[in-house]
C-alpha cells in the first residue's frame, strides 16, 4: 500500500494513479461466516462487537465495468456495523448468499467473510470500462445506496428499487478496509476543507437525516416547524439538529446526560431534554405503556417551546414510539428510519387518527438526496460531527462504544491515512467556516 499512499501525499496525476499496481489482497474488517452463531443465547446487550470483528487479509475482487476501486483513507462506524457484528436482527450472510444468485458479478459477494462498513473517504485508483464521470486520482466520499441502474424500478426514487441494497451491510467489500470496490454511482466529491476522517463520517447519517427532514420523499420540514429529535447528539440526531436550525425550525433535542445537553447548546439547540434526568417510564412493564408518562414528555416540550412539535424524528423504536405518536401536534408527522430498542412497535391509534397525524417511513437516501446532503457539507452549511478517531485495528472497540452508547456524534476510523488531520485541500475555506464549528464534537469528545 505504500506506493499508493506516496502517490496520494505527492498529489500524483490521474495517469500515475492509473498505472499504480494494485495489490492482490488487502486488510479489511470482516465478520466470519463460521462465527455467525457465536452469540446464540447471549442477551443482545451483552453481545460484544470486539469478539466478532476481525482484521483479515482478503482478496481484491475483479472489477465490474460500472465500478471503481477506492484507496480508503478513512471510514466510520455506523450502527449497521454494530448489527452485522452481533448478527442481529439477522446474520448479514443471508444478504450475500442471495446476492450470489444474481449472476457473475453478484457471485463475488458470496464469501465466507463479510467485509463491512458503509462510509468511506479516499481516492479512486481504478475505474471500470463503463465509468464516465470519475477517474483515477479523484478524491471522493462514498454513499451507501447500492442499486442496479439497469433495473426500471431503480429510476424515479432509487430507494424504491426492487434490488436496493446498503453497501457494506447487504453487500461485501465495504468501507472499513484499506481498499473498497463500489459502484461509480456511489461516488461524490470529497469536501476540500475537511480532513479524511472528517469527510468519512458524513455520507450515511447526513444523507439519512436529509431525506427524513428535508426531502420531498419524507417529512418536508417547513420554516417555523418545531421538531423533536431523539438522540440529538448521536449519529443521525447530530445532523438532524443542524437541518432543523438551517431550515428555520426549532429543534427540541432529547439526550441522556448533562454533558450532551451542553453540547446541544453549543450547537445552537436551546431546547434540550435530558431523558435520564427526566426518568421517563413510557413502559410500566414489558407489555404496558403509561400514557401519563407520554403526557409528561408533552408537557416538558410545551414548557420549553410553548407548543407541540410538528415533526418527531424517530429511530429508537419500541421504547419511544408510543410517546412520539402522542406528542406530535395535531396534523404532525412522525418520521422513522429505525428501531434500535425493538422493532415491534406499539402506539395508541386514537391519537394518530383523531388528530390526523401521519407516520412516514424513510430509509437512507437516493443518489440525488445524498449528493445534495454532501453538497451542504462541501458548502460548509452542515458540519461533520466527528467526535473520536480509532485506527482500523481497533474497529471492534469503536463499534463496542457505539453499541453501548458511550459515544457522541460519529466515530471515525483511520484506514490508509497514517494519522489524523491530513487531507485538507482548502485551508482558507476551512478558516472562513471556523475551526470551532467544524470540530465542535471532536473537541467536546476529547
Ligand atoms: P447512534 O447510536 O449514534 O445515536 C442514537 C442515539 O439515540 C443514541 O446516542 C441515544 O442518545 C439515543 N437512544 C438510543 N436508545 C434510545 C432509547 N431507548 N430511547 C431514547 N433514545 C435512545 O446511532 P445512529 O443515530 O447512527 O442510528 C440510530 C438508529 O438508526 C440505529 O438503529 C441505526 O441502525 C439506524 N439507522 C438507520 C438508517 C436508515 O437508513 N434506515 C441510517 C442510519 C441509521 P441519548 O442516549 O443521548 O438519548
Amino acid at each position: 500500500m505504500q506506493p499508493i499512499l506516496d502517490a496520494i501525499s505527492a498529489g500524483a496525476s490521474s495517469d500515475e494513479f492509473a498505472h499504480l499496481p494494485l495489490p492482490d489482497t488487502y486488510r479489511a474488517i470482516v465478520v466470519r461466516k463460521d462465527e455467525q452463531a457465536m452469540f446464540e443465547g447471549v442477551p443482545s446487550v451483552d453481545k460484544d462487537p470486539r469478539q466478532a470483528l476481525h482484521l483479515d487479509e482478503i482478496a481484491l475482487p475483479e472489477l465490474a465495468p460500472d465500478e471503481a476501486v477506492i484507496a480508503v483513507m478513512a471510514s466510520s462506524i455506523n450502527f449497521n456495523t454494530v448489527w452485522s457484528s452481533i448478527f442481529e436482527p439477522v446474520s448479514t450472510f443471508g444478504f450475500l448468499t442471495r446476492m450470489g444468485r444474481e449472476g457473475y458479478w453478484g457471485q463475488r459477494h458470496d464469501q465466507d467473510f463479510h467485509s463491512v462498513g458503509s462510509d468511506a473517504s479516499g481516492v479512486v485508483l481504478r475505474v471500470g470500462s463503463a465509468v464516465r464521470k470519475w477517474k483515477p486520482g479523484d478524491k471522493v466520499v462514498v454513499h451507501c445506496n447500492y442499486v442496479d441502474d439497469q433495473d426500471h424500478s431503480s429510476h424515479n426514487d432509487s430507494m424504491l428499487a426492487d434490488n436496493q441494497r446498503i453497501w457494506g451491510f447487504e453487500t461485501n467489500y465495504g468501507g472499513l478496509a484499506d481498499l473498497s470496490v463500489v459502484k461509480a454511482n456511489q461516488l461524490m466529491p470529497k469536501p476540500a476543507h475537511l480532513t479524511w476522517e472528517e469527510s468519512a463520517v458524513n455520507a450515511l447519517c447526513n444523507s439519512t437525516s436529509y431525506r427524513m427532514l428535508v426531502s420531498k420523499n419524507a417529512a418536508q420540514m417547513q420554516q417555523g416547524d418545531a421538531v423533536l429529535v431523539w438522540g440529538a447528539t448521536g449519529g443521525l440526531g447530530g445532523y438532524a439538529v443542524q437541518y432543523v436550525l438551517n431550515g428555520g425550525g426549532t429543534p427540541v433535542g432529547v439526550v441522556s446526560s448533562p454533558d450532551k445537553v451542553e453540547l446541544l447548546k453549543q450547537l445552537g439547540c436551546e431546547a434540550a431534554i435530558d431523558r435520564q434526568a427526566a426518568a421517563y417510564r413510557f413502559w410500566s412493564d414489558e407489555h404496558t405503556q403509561d400514557e401519563s408518562e407520554w403526557r409528561r414528555l408533552g408537557k416538558d416540550i410545551r414548557g420549553l417551546i410553548g407548543r407541540d412539535v410538528d415533526i418527531v424524528f424517530e429511530h429508537p423504536g419500541r421504547q419511544t414510539f408510543g410517546a412520539s405518536v402522542y406528542v406530535a401536534a395535531r396534523g404532525g408527522k412522525i418520521v422513522t428510519c429505525a428501531a434500535t430498542s425493538g422493532f415491534m412497535l406499539e402506539f395508541d391509534n386514537r391519537h394518530l387518527w383523531m388528530k390526523l397525524k401521519s407516520i412516514i417511513s424513510s430509509h437512507f437516501a437516493n443518489y440525488a438526496e445524498a449528493w445534495a446532503a454532501n453538497d451542504l457539507i462541501c458548502q460548509g452549511r452542515i458540519q461533520p460531527i466527528l467526535s473520536a478517531v480509532f485506527p482500523l485495528e481497533e474497529t471492534g472497540e469503536a463499534a463496542f462504544q457505539v453499541h453501548r452508547n458511550l459515544h457522541e456524534g460519529k466515530i471515525g476510523v483511520l484506514c490508509l491515512a497514517p494519522e489524523e488531520g491530513l487531507g485538507i485541500d482548502d485551508p482558507d475555506f476551512r478558516a472562513e467556516i471556523g475551526e470551532d464549528r467544524i470540530t465542535a464534537f471532536r473537541r467536546h469528545g476529547a
